[in-house]
């Protein structure tokens, strides 16, 4: 039996690749590369995110805790969720629009839990999308064991994603390929039960490679 699942996949689109100004190759520092070795980025923070009708609005707490997890490593924000319940087709699309979408009916792999989607042209990313596989996983904070997946975890993931990183398995990067069932990843509980941001150095150092992180 599988206990961990196969996380979304990325698909990079490049546009309108046209070779001028620096093209110089630049270290990964863990981030999704164009075809120039480039890593690719946004160049205005934060990040505008949209959450779609179909999210359950049990749900939105968990998408924005996510955001706010990044938000409190960068010190800064990161992510901003401009509005829920947003309605028009589930399907991503590029339309300016960042949104995050549930599927009921999952058309990817089944072991997916999630699918971030980020657009590019040159080393900039300018719109992204995520899915989220409510086929075969359940998401519930009081959910232990298969098929239960925490979604505030695998949203720091798919965030993480939408940033521009790639996959990276540190054992202590939330940007591992695998996220186990019933698994806090990115967040945790102190010994008072307050819930606190525990992204990892590993990722603080990635992501500082194309964002300043004021702490
Ligand atoms: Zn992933």
């Amino acid at each position: 039996m599988r206990l961990a699942l196969k996380l979304g996949l990325i698909i990079g689109i490049a546009l309108g690749l046209q070779a001028c100004g620096d093209i110089s190759p630049e270290e990964s520092c863990n981030f999704v590369r164009n075809a120039d070795k480039q890593r690719v980025s946004w160049t205005s923070l934060p990040v505008k995110v949209f959450v779609h009708e179909s999210v359950p609005s049990a749900r939105y707490e968990d998408i924005q805790a996510a955001a706010d997890h990044w938000n409190n490593v960068a010190s800064r924000p990161l992510i901003q969720i401009v509005s829920t319940g947003v309605e028009g087709s589930a399907q991503p699309k590029r339309d300016n629009f960042n949104m995050v979408t549930w599927h009921t009916q999952w058309t990817g792999k089944m072991t997916e839990q999630g699918r971030t989607t980020i657009n590019w042209a040159k080393s900039r990313v300018y719109e992204a999308d995520i899915k989220i596989n409510a086929q075969t996983f359940i998401y519930h904070d009081d959910g232990h064991g298969t098929p239960f997946v925490d979604l505030t975890s695998l949203m720091i993931h798919e965030f993480g994603h939408l940033l521009g990183l790639a996959h990276n398995e540190d054992h202590d990067s939330v940007m591992r390929s695998q996220l186990g069932f019933g698994v806090r990843r990115g967040y945790a509980l102190d010994e008072n039960n307050n819930i606190e941001t525990d992204i990892k150095a590993v990722d603080v150092k990635s992501m500082s490679c194309e964002y300043s992180m004021l702490k």
